[in-house]
């Protein structure tokens, strides 16, 4: 008999995670196989701590992981593995916008053999414009510049065989995008396709600073794009100045009027400055993030478990 994991990132929850709970153990009762469910804890500050408390006291499957600060949905997400000890890994949202029924989908292919499934989302529900559109634009650009398969449309909502579950934690890097490491992992993967609802109480968490952070972390790990861009732009420049320059030589040499040197000085100067900032700036965003590499530092820290047995801890 499988085990299965949910594992499920919890910020400032208190009005989702009771009805997160009545609609998923029902589910994975019926399914009649063995299951833990892991909540973590991102340093919320409503009463998401003293609910979750509540469920792992009165039921013994629910384990619990307390963060001593906000550390991000994608912490969160990589403590859930690590804390993990099912066959199958499935990482849900704790707002019901991933339909537990599309899990039991999820668990059926994965008994078909796939390694990896995706909840692939076919409409959503109450997401503002500007969300849709910042996610198309992110997936498009970092799968340009990547070079990396990551599924349009799919979020965290995931099925994770144990197999790649052991790669996803062997990978070390600090700033993580689950995934976009999943589209680097290989293995048999598929998707199940849904329509995602609205949440089911609250708001989002995703702040565009967060959304930065998050782009930042799926494209800077995976490409090494914004360290060349520098040399080619320096070579395509150099190459188009060159040209100017003899342009201007002939047509000085043959008399005819362009404008002269100055007409050419102000635009030419500004951007080329722009230009230099530019290609610093993104070096320096590369450089930071070697630098966090660099320091090592934990990716979360707990400040409490619950029902975790010594093995797992
Ligand atoms: N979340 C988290 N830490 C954060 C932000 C969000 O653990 O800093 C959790 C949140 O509680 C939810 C999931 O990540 O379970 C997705 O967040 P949200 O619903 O706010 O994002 P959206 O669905 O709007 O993209
Ligand atoms: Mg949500």
């Amino acid at each position: 008999m499988a085990k299965y994991s949910i594992i499920v990132p919890a910020y400032n929850e208190e009005k989702s995670l009771e009805l997160f709970y009545a609609a998923v153990t029902p589910m994975m009762d019926r399914l009649g196989e063995d299951y833990e469910l892991i909540f973590v804890n991102d340093g919320s500050r409503d009463a998401t701590k003293e609910i979750l408390l509540g469920l792992a006291q009165k039921d013994k499957r629910v384990k619990v992981c307390h963060f001593s600060r906000n550390f991000g949905q994608q912490a969160a997400l990589l403590c859930g593995l690590q804390m993990s000890s099912g066959d199958a890994v499935i990482a849900m949202d704790a707002d019901l916008q991933d339909p537990p029924e599309v899990a039991l989908q999820m668990i059926e292919k994965w008994k078909e053999g796939y390694e990896v499934v995706h909840g692939k989302r076919r409409k959503r529900k109450g997401e503002t414009w500007f969300k849709k559109a910042t996610a198309r634009l992110f997936y498009r650009f970092t799968r340009k510049i990547t070079g990396m398969e990551i599924l349009a449309d799919s979020g965290d909502f995931k099925l994770y065989d144990r197999k790649v579950v052991d790669v996803l934690l062997a990978m070390g890097e600090h700033d993580r995008l689950l995934r976009a490491q999943v589209a680097w992992v290989g293995f048999k993967q598929t998707a199940v396709e849904f329509d995602r609802p609205e949440r089911v109480a609250g708001e989002s968490h995703y702040t565009v600073k967060k959304m930065i952070k998050l782009a930042e972390s799926g494209i800077f790990p995976n490409t090494d794009y914004t360290l060349t861009l520098p040399i080619k732009l320096g070579l395509a420049l150099g190459f188009l100045s060159f040209a100017c320059l003899v342009t201007f030589i002939v047509l000085t040499c043959m008399n005819v009027w362009f404008g002269g040197l100055i007409a050419w000085l102000f635009p030419t100067v500004g951007a080329f400055g722009a230009l230099i900032l530019v290609c610093q700036g993104l070096a320096n965003m590369h450089t930071a993030m070697i630098y966090r590499e660099v320091q090592n530092r934990p990716k979360y820290v707990l400040s409490e478990t619950y029902n975790f047995d010594e093995e797992t801890q």
